[in-house]
């Protein structure tokens, strides 16, 4: 504590909320290990996105992602009421900067699952976020996973592959790397990672009122 009792603060990167900003390529468990950050942490947001593609089966309104329309999207554009967007074949996502402020003000953090492009954008915006990057062991074993999991055909896998070498190659403009080798253990690290920028919050009370001086 300081010694008039005032905020302290012994890591600026989270003065209210913090913004962690999570990427990783197709298939490096970044899906499960978001889900394990909310389940531990269940006072955390998740931003989800903004899109104007329609809903796939088994997607829902508000869950997988706010859909809207192009009209609407285009509205937002011009009225600056992204935190960042993109075009992505042919169809527009972006993030809410009305949703991350207000949480931020609020002092709630928020977990986002973007891409690089967007996590540069959200950290020109927001430039204490925390960015972790997600990658698999290895290429081979990226392969491995995303060929086990049996959903994509082969020409779809290369196109994931080519990606992901594109996006591993930009991990180095993320504060942290975490390897997912081992489920469990990267969930681990990630989790242990996240509770050390919370637990470094500034103090907003004092404890010892009576030692405020007059
Ligand atoms: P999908 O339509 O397959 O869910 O997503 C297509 C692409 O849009 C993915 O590369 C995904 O990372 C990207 N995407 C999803 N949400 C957002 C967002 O809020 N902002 C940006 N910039 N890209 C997004």
């Amino acid at each position: 504590m300081s010694p008039s009792g005032a905020i302290m603060e012994r890591d600026s990167s989270c003065t209210k909320g913090c913004l962690f900003i999570l990427s990783a390529p197709s298939g490096a468990g970044k899906t499960t290990l978001c889900q394990a950050v909310c389940r531990h942490f269940p006072d955390m947001l998740y931003s989800v996105s903004h899109t104007t593609r329609p809903p796939r089966p088994g997607e829902t309104q508000g869950i997988d992602y706010h859909f809207i329309t192009k009209d609407g999207f285009i509205h937002m554009i011009e009225s600056g009421e992204w935190a960042e967007w993109a075009e992505v074949h042919g169809n527009y996502y972006g993030t809410s900067a009305n949703f991350l402020n207000r949480g931020l003000e609020a002092g709630q953090d928020i977990l986002l699952d973007i891409d690089v492009q967007g996590m540069l954008k959200i950290l020109k915006r927001y430039p204490s976020s925390i960015t972790v990057f997600i990658r698999p062991p290895s290429l081979e074993a990226l392969r491995e996973r995303l060929e086990s999991r049996g959903g994509d055909k082969p020409d779809i896998i290369e196109i994931r592959m080519i990606n992901a070498k594109k996006e591993m190659a930009e991990a180095h403009r993320y504060r942290h790397v975490i390897v997912n080798d081992d489920l469990e253990l990267a969930t681990r690290e990630l989790i242990l990672l996240i509770d050390s920028y919370r637990q470094n919050r500034p103090i907003t009370h004092n404890p010892y009122p009576l030692s405020i001086p007059p």
